[in-house]
């Protein structure tokens, strides 16, 4: 098995999670590339970077969870850094969204409760040491109309950031957030010009953000900070004062 420490990094084959695990790569990291239905991409990434390995779940299904886990350890036995990277959206007003719509956005952030939990008990609590970045949201913190079930998850996020470091005491197991601005993605590629246009204006660099100026602070965060814990870096070009 090898000696590199090893970052697991979900929804690893688009957008900012697939930049985060190029970037942790290049760093030294051993890969996890967790994907759930983009197994192309995440393939064409896999045979980018020789020392990763892939790990396909659905993390709304705890066996799926548990399947992956049991995986990470047969195949690297460690994980020094993990990086919830992994989010879903629905847009619709309140007043029309379905319970069932709801279920889809919030059930992503139950997986990553329960993946936290299993990394933490099975690799990083007995090894004393480790990272974890979650990857929430500007609109966790002001909000957005059409996003009532998304915004809840992502300000969720944040909180569980708080709580989770201040539970982990006497433990060099580091948990922070990092909270995209308006970045250039899947996610919002399907967004009308009209919109993108309205948003773009609030932004005071006057630009979307690459997913690759997010996984350099998610990168800081995995290897370098050592005394910052229980926070929200915002990466949003001065979006909304965020
Ligand atoms: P993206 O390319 O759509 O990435 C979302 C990822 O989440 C996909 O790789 C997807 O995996 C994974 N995923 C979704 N549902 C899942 C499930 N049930 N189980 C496992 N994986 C699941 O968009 P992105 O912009 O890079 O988003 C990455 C993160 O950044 C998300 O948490 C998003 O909320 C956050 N974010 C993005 C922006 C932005 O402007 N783009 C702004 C703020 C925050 P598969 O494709 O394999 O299904």
């Amino acid at each position: 098995m090898s000696e590199l420490p090893v970052a697991l990094v979900t929804g690893a084959a688009t957008g900012i999670g697939a930049a985060c695990a190029r970037r942790l790569a290049a760093d030294g990291f051993r890969v996890g590339v967790h994907y759930r239905s983009s197994a192309e991409k995440a393939q064409k990434l896999l045979s980018e970077l020789p020392e990763a390995f892939g790990l396909q779940a659905d993390l709304t299904q705890e066996d799926e969870i548990d399947a992956l886990i049991k995986q990470v350890k047969a195949e690297a036995g460690r994980v020094d850094v993990l990086v919830n990277n992994a989010g879903y959206n629905v847009n619709a007003p309140m007043l029309t969204m379905s319970l069932d719509q709801y279920d889809s956005v919030a059930s992503v952030a139950r997986g990553t409760w329960y993946l936290s939990k299993m990394v933490l008990r099975r690799f990083m609590f007995r090894a004393g040491v480790g990272r974890i970045v979650n990857i929430s949201s500007v609109v966790g913190h002001t909000g957005n109309p059409g996003q009532v079930p998304y915004t809840m998850v992502k300000a969720g996020l944040d909180a569980f950031t708080k709580s989770l470091s201040q539970e982990l005491v006497g433990k060099d197991i580091l948990v922070n957030s990092v909270a995209p601005g308006f970045i250039d993605t899947d996610m919002t590629e399907v967004l009308p010009d009209d919109i993108k246009e309205t948003i773009v204006a609030r932004v005071p660099q006057g630009r979307m953000g690459t997913a690759d100026e997010v996984a350099d602070v998610v990168a800081f965060l995995s290897t370098r900070a050592t005394y910052v814990n229980g926070t929200v870096i915002h990466v949003n070009g001065g979006m909304y004062g965020g």
